[in-house]
């Protein structure tokens, strides 16, 4: 339960998720952010204005679906790690764009652990894609391909090591 271990029920997650219809159509974000704290650079790092923290900096974070085209560069931008990107168009995989601040960081096709919200190995998956967020932002933004029912279930990834 969110507010004993930090970890979002299904009932959490759903009012952050976009529909089912949206979903097929291409990559979008989820802002697994569910608290009010005063916060936004995730709307400030949204150029296409579909990440929005209003009427107030304390309000949760709310994503236009229409406009979010899954582009990931909140991603690496949110100091709270709370930001994923999933794109579900190939069917039988998925690719689940995450944030990731630990040493090694790991190379474009190399095998990592992929984890689930309390942490615990799910199986073992490509890495896809690797994004520095930047000379002066420490949080990488790493793609890894995963089939597609744990497209909502990996969250975490962790270099070398079996799952
Ligand atoms: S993925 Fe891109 S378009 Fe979507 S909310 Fe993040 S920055 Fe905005
Ligand atoms: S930057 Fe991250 S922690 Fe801050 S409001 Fe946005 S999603 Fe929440």
């Amino acid at each position: 339960m969110l507010y004993q271990d930090g970890i979002p029920t299904e009932e959490d997650l759903a009012k952050v998720m976009p529909s089912a219809e949206r979903m097929k159509k291409g990559a979008f974000a989820i802002t697994e952010c569910f608290q009010n704290i005063p916060c936004n650079p995730c709307m400030t790092a949204c150029a296409k204005g579909a990440l929005k923290v209003e009427p107030d900096i304390n309000q949760r974070p709310k994503i236009d679906y229409d406009i979010c085209n899954g582009c990931s560069a909140c991603v690496s931008k949110c100091p709270g790690l709370a930001i994923f990107v999933v794109d579900m168009t190939a069917g039988d995989s998925a690719l689940v764009r995450l944030p990731y601040e630990f040493l090694p960081v790991p190379a474009k096709g190399d095998m990592v652990t992929g984890l689930d919200r309390e942490g615990k190995a799910v199986g073992t998956f490509p890495v896809e894609s690797v994004v520095s967020g930047g000379k002066k932002n420490m949080t990488w933004v790493i793609g890894i391909r995963v089939p597609a029912d744990l497209a909502m279930t990996v969250r975490a990834i962790r270099v070398g090591g079996e799952a």
